[in-house]
This record gives structure tokens, C-alpha cells and sequence, in this order.
């Protein structure tokens, strides 16, 4: 038999000719898959566009609200974002926030159907973070990448609306600054009482400082300014710095240098990523010099564990990593603790005793916390404080704000109880 008669034989036999039209199929589904599988990636390559928002940058969370705000509010797949907001006098409430859940969303922008995938990865951890990796991928039809820019721009547009009028308070949590709780209600700069004329100098310091860029430049002096408030706790310095930031509508990103795992290279890196509009608040920066005359057993409890040291914080207050336009405020209770290295200019350009009550605090802060300006209250505001200087004692705004609120629609009574303040110390 000769090779075609024997092609021929086999393809009359039924069997063989069924099996061979299997695998003809079999063989073409496989071709066609592969082919639009090429031709999909062909197609995500040229008409689509994707942009990756990995948790860490910043426009990650506000994202994460305008997409649900936009779109994915219609979306029966949230996630809860719960948070507290604690207000000046302490009363704290609560807040829900939907976000939308691990998963794909869809949401139309501009005549665009826009996928979002977000996604976490249960192997990959975010140290800094403290939480599994995330990130929101989202896809469009196109190859116009303003999309992006301007779906960014809207959502952190959106963000500023909501932050109008409040101070946000950023918290450092491992090599990263995170914003701590919603943003709280501008505090008014009238409403921490300080001796007279001090905080108008501060303000009027910052405002120049702001708006003498070209100054700085000119001379080629590093543009940024340090200022240290000492002075007994209690008696405004935080409350203080913390109005002015709202005032001059900047953030504030607040540092305690007695926090132990605070490490020179963390302190320096911190520094040098602040935040661009904010203050810098360092706090009880006296704990760098107390850990010298600490009990060998303190000592030894915190082995192997870095606090700052005095060159470390030095290093991070010179340091030339992106310091341009910086506002840093210290305070410390112990100016007499301080190395005189650290408080020279430069590094302070501005010192202020932000001190005991005195006689126009006193008034001051009695007509604030009773509200009435007739003669009767104002008679006795001048009584009040006449009647704490008469002491001779030192007494601080916060002590005369804790006691103010035992009697808080009684200022008659108040002053005829005087004397009870220093039992309540
Ligand atoms: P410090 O930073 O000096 O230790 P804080 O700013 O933390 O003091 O003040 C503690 C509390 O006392 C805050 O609730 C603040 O409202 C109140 N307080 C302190 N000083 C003043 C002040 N000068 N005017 C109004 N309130 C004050």
C-alpha cells in the first residue's frame, strides 16, 4: 500500500476521522483564546489607561473618599472607616465614613466608565504603616492621562473643602507622618490668653517670615525659623502653637522627643518629609538633655532602645534635606536644661517665656469664660484676679480654666470662693 492509500484508508475510517475533527477544534479554540488574549493586551496596551495609588501616598486616602463620594456611593460593597474626634473641651464623638470595600467598583466620570480595583495584600505588610499593603488600581477607556490629573486635583480639592477652617494634626507613626483623628475646628488665637503683647509679636514674627521669601534667598541664608516657648506646663505653649497654625492656615505636625522610640535617623528623616504647610511642634525637647541624669536602672530598662541625643536633634534642626520654608516651634518646662548649642540662631531665632497668670490673663480669661461684657462682670473680673495675685502664688491658665468650670454660670460666686483654687491643686 502506498503512503496515500493509506492516508485515504484512514481518513474513511469514522473513528479516526471524528478524533481528528476534535482536535481540529480543540486546537482552533486554543489558537482563538490565545489570540484574544494577545488581542486584550493589545487592547489594555493602546486604548487603556491605569493608574496604580498605593496606600502610602498621600492622595490614597482622599481617593479613597472622592471615589465614594462620586460614584461608588451607589455601590452596595463598602468598607466602615470609624474615627473619633475629640473637641477642646474634651467631649468626644464619634464619625462613620464609608469607603469602598476590597474589591472592583465601577463609577462614570466624564462620559468614562472608570473600573477601580482595590486591593490588599494579606502576605505584604506595611511596616511603617502598621497594616497590610493596599492600593487602588483604576482603569479608563483612553489614552488621555488628565483624566488622572484631574480625578487627583477633584479629590484633593475635596479634601481642602473639608479641611476649610480646621487644623489638621499629623502624628509621626514610624517614617511617616499620618494624619491623627479628623481635622479639629480652628482654635481662635484670642481664645489662648497670653500675656500682653506676646502672642501678637509671634504672629507678626511668622507673618514676616512668610512673606520675606525673596529676603532669605537674597542672602542666601537657609529660608526657616525656629522659635522656643518655655515656661511652667499648663500654660498655653501647645495651646498656643496650635491656634497660630490654624491662623496662619498650615497643619501642624507634632513631635514629643520623650517618645523612646524616637531614633536620631527617624527624628532626621521625619524633619526633612514634614508635611509642606505645616508648623513643626517638638515637644519637651528637655528630654534629650534629662536622659543624661537618668538612674542606671532607667537606664537599663531602655537598653537597646534609641531616644534622640543632643547631636542627633542638633543634626536634624541643621539638616539641609528639604527644609525650605520651615516653621519649627520647641517648648520645654526646663530652659535652664537646655545646651546653649541648641538655643543659639538658626536654630532659635525666637525665645519666649510663656509664663504664670498674670494680672490681665486673670481678667482676661474670667470675661472670656463668662461671656458678659456689662460693667457688674467686668468689676468683677479686676476682684478675681486681684483677689488670686493676692496669694502671691504661682497659678497657671489651665489651673484657673479647671477652676472656672466648678462654677460655670456663677461668676459672683466664684470670686467670693477664691481661696478654694489651692485646695484643688
Ligand atoms: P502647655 O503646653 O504650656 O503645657 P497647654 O497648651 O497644653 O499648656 O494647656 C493645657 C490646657 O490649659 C489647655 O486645655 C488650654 O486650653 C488651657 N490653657 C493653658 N494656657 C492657656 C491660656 N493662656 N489661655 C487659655 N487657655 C489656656
Amino acid at each position: 500500500m502506498t503512503f496515500i492509500e493509506y492516508v485515504q484508508t484512514l481518513s474513511d475510517n469514522p473513528y479516526f476521522g471524528a478524533g481528528f475533527g476534535l482536535f481540529g477544534l480543540g486546537a482552533g479554540a486554543a489558537v482563538l483564546r490565545k489570540g484574544l488574549q494577545a488581542g486584550l493586551i493589545l487592547f489594555r496596551r493602546h486604548y487603556m489607561i491605569t493608574l496604580e495609588v498605593p496606600c502610602r501616598d498621600k492622595s490614597y486616602e482622599w481617593l479613597l473618599k472622592w471615589i465614594t463620594y462620586k460614584g461608588a456611593k451607589k455601590t452596595q460593597h463598602l468598607a466602615v472607616s470609624t474615627s473619633f474626634e475629640q473637641s477642646d473641651t474634651g467631649y468626644v464623638s464619634t464619625r462613620y465614613e464609608f469607603i469602598p470595600s476590597i474589591g472592583t467598583h465601577f463609577f462614570r466620570y466624564n462620559k468614562n466608565w472608570i473600573k477601580v480595583q482595590r486591593t490588599r495584600e494579606q502576605q505584604m505588610h506595611d511596616v511603617n504603616l502598621g497594616m497590610a499593603f493596599e492600593s487602588v488600581h483604576l482603569t479608563a477607556f483612553g489614552k488621555d492621562r488628565n483624566i488622572y490629573f484631574q480625578i487627583l486635583e477633584e479629590a484633593r480639592q475635596m479634601a481642602l473643602a473639608e479641611h476649610k477652617g480646621k487644623t489638621i494634626m499629623y502624628v509621626a507613626m514610624g517614617h511617616e507622618w499620618r494624619q491623627f483623628g479628623h481635622p479639629k475646628k480652628l482654635r481662635p488665637l484670642e481664645s489662648v490668653i497670653l500675656d500682653t503683647g506676646i502672642g501678637e509679636k509671634i504672629v507678626k514674627d511668622c507673618k514676616e517670615f512668610i512673606e520675606n521669601v525673596a529676603w532669605y534667598s537674597d542672602r542666601g541664608i537657609p529660608y526657616r525659623r525656629g522659635y522656643l516657648l518655655h515656661g511652667p506646663p499648663g500654660c498655653g505653649k501647645s495651646s498656643f502653637i496650635t491656634a497660630l497654625a490654624g491662623n496662619l492656615d498650615r497643619g501642624i505636625c507634632v513631635l514629643n522627643l520623650s517618645d523612646r522610640l524616637l531614633s536620631d535617623d527617624r527624628l532626621n528623616h521625619l524633619l526633612a518629609i514634614a508635611p509642606q504647610q505645616t508648623i513643626i511642634l517638638l515637644e519637651d525637647i528637655d528630654a534629650v538633655f534629662v536622659s543624661r541624669e537618668e538612674t542606671k536602672e532607667v537606664k537599663a530598662a531602655y537598653q537597646g532602645l534609641n531616644s534622640v541625643t543632643l547631636s542627633g536633634l542638633l543634626n536634624a534642626l541643621d539638616g539641609v534635606a528639604s527644609s525650605e520654608g520651615r516653621i519649627l516651634f520647641m517648648t520645654t518646662n526646663y530652659l535652664d536644661r537646655l545646651d546653649p548649642a541648641l538655643i543659639r540662631p538658626g536654630r532659635v531665632d525666637y525665645k519666649e517665656y510663656i509664663g504664670w497668670c498674670s494680672y490681665i490673663q486673670l481678667e482676661q480669661m474670667f470675661l472670656r469664660f463668662y461671656r458678659m461684657h456689662d460693667a457688674e462682670t467686668e468689676k468683677l473680673s479686676k476682684k478675681f484676679a486681684e483677689c488670686i495675685l493676692s496669694y502671691n502664688r504661682n497659678v497657671s491658665p489651665a489651673q484657673i480654666q479647671g477652676f472656672l468650670l466648678f462654677f460655670k454660670n456663677e461668676p459672683k460666686t466664684v470670686v467670693n470662693n477664691v481661696s478654694k483654687i489651692w485646695e484643688l491643686m
